[in-house]
């Protein structure tokens, strides 16, 4: 059996080393994961870990990094396990997957006190951010704590109160579904 892909699709390419999706990165490209770790490749320390290399402070291995043979040894290592092809995965809001949202900073108690402990490590557009906001502050029913910032057009932090903040949500809502 043959898999294809169908749909009209273009194939991403890295934003680093311009490989296409489903290809193997550019050897030192930053964007690579790492096959044992997961983590970036350039940057963890599998390589030490694999082939018993101490690499503490005062280390040859810290000083230099790998010799050249090391690096081979590291290499068959990486090949043997089969190196990870590169797969753009977009970002998106988790709530209405909205791809790659305009990212914005709240303060931390803020976001731990509106996102549930597992949701606190996603991406969120403002718009969904906005909406839970309102929707857990039970609709200027002040279920919880009372509201005192929203965010304007341009997402800077205004003073408002739980009805102004309705308003702005119900307007981010009709913004978003003329984007749609
Ligand atoms: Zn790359
Ligand atoms: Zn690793
Ligand atoms: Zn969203």
């Amino acid at each position: 059996m043959t898999l294809e892909i169908t749909t009209e699709y273009e194939r991403f390419r890295c934003c680093t080393c311009n490989c296409l999706e489903g290809e193997i990165h550019a050897l030192g490209c930053d964007e690579e994961k790492c096959p044992f770790c997961g983590g970036q490749l350039i940057d963890c320390f599998c390589a030490y870990h694999r082939l018993n290399i101490p690499c503490g402070l005062g280390t040859d291995a810290y000083k230099h990094g790998l010799t050249d043979a090391q690096d081979a040894q590291w290499r068959a290592l990486l090949e043997k396990k089969g190196r990870v092809p590169f797969i753009e995965y977009p970002d998106a809001c988790a709530r209405c997957g909205e791809e790659y949202p305009d990212l914005f900073t709240v303060p931390d108690d803020e976001w731990r006190h509106y996102i549930e402990i597992e949701k606190r490590g996603v991406t969120l557009c403002w718009v969904c951010y906005d909406e839970i906001r309102v929707l857990i502050d039970g609709k200027g029913k002040n279920l919880r704590k009372p509201l005192k910032v929203g965010y304007d057009d341009e997402h800077q932090p205004i003073e408002v109160d739980a009805a102004d903040l309705e308003k702005i949500a119900i307007a981010a809502r009709a913004k978003n579904t003329t984007i749609q």
